[in-house]
């Protein structure tokens, strides 16, 4: 397990390049947020990384989420959950996550307005765009997007505020035309969907690229907290 000394070092790291990157290109690193990715991490991972001033946190699988939250609960931490979404599980993400970075299902969406409406909440997303077009990838192709968000406009519960992608895992620079792509998507929606602002997009791999190319809030775990050991 990652020592708060080897974790406080990381995020020091992580918050050093997101600066620079944002600067290089005039912006403000305030305007990014960092997710960090605690998926598969034990609590004591998650209260290490609450010691040394991380508060945002993305977890991947329902359950867990739900876990978590409970054990972690009154400590002014904001979730996030990044995984796939399934319909039956909707019930134990919504009453904790302040957004939902990996909609792409019309059914998804109806669960999630569903589920809001009873707690009485507005639940924030994001639509997961599938950008390099890989078969493995989840998400909507790009051009789908604008009909979804018609569609989308009667389930009144959830807002939808920006999109989400997946970079493929090769080499940095490469993944550069991938944001790029769901920045103008975003810029090209915005006059017709004005709630459309947030790009959740940049991980471990290549964060500082995303943040170069718009990024508003990374997903980071690895760089954080090492590698995983289970490959979940
Ligand atoms: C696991 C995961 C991350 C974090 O990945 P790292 O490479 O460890 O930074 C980010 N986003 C999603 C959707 C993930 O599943």
């Amino acid at each position: 397990m990652i020592t708060e000394e080897e974790l406080r070092k990381n995020y020091e790291t992580v918050l050093n390049n997101i600066r620079i990157h944002a600067e290089k290109v005039g912006r403000n690193c305030d305007e990014i947020k960092l997710v960090a990715v605690t998926k598969t991490q034990p609590i004591e991972v998650l209260n290490l990384a609450l010691n040394v001033g991380i508060k945002v946190f993305g977890e991947n699988y329902a359950q867990e989420l739900r876990d978590k939250a409970k054990v972690l609960q009154n400590l002014g931490i904001e979730w996030h959950f990044i995984g796939r979404i399934q319909t039956n599980k909707v019930k134990y993400i919504v009453p904790v996550a302040k957004l939902i970075h990996s909609v792409y299902r019309l059914e998804e969406l109806e669960e999630i307005d569903k589920v809001a409406k009873k707690l009485d909440k507005t639940q924030l997303v994001l639509l997961e765009v599938n950008v390099s077009g890989e078969e493995t990838k989840a998400g909507l192709q790009p051009e789908q997007v604008r009909n979804f968000l018609i569609e989308a406009s009667k389930y009144t519960n959830v807002k939808i505020v920006g999109l989400m992608t997946m970079a493929p895992y090769i080499e940095p620079e490469m993944t550069r035309v991938y944001f790029k792509k769901l920045r103008a998507l975003r810029d090209e929606l915005k006059s017709d969907f004005p709630d459309i602002v947030e790009l959740s997009m940049g991980m471990t791999n290549d964060y500082t690229v995303a943040v170069e190319e718009g990024s508003t809030i990374v997903r980071i775990g690895t760089a954080l907290f090492g590698e995983r050991k289970s490959k979940r």
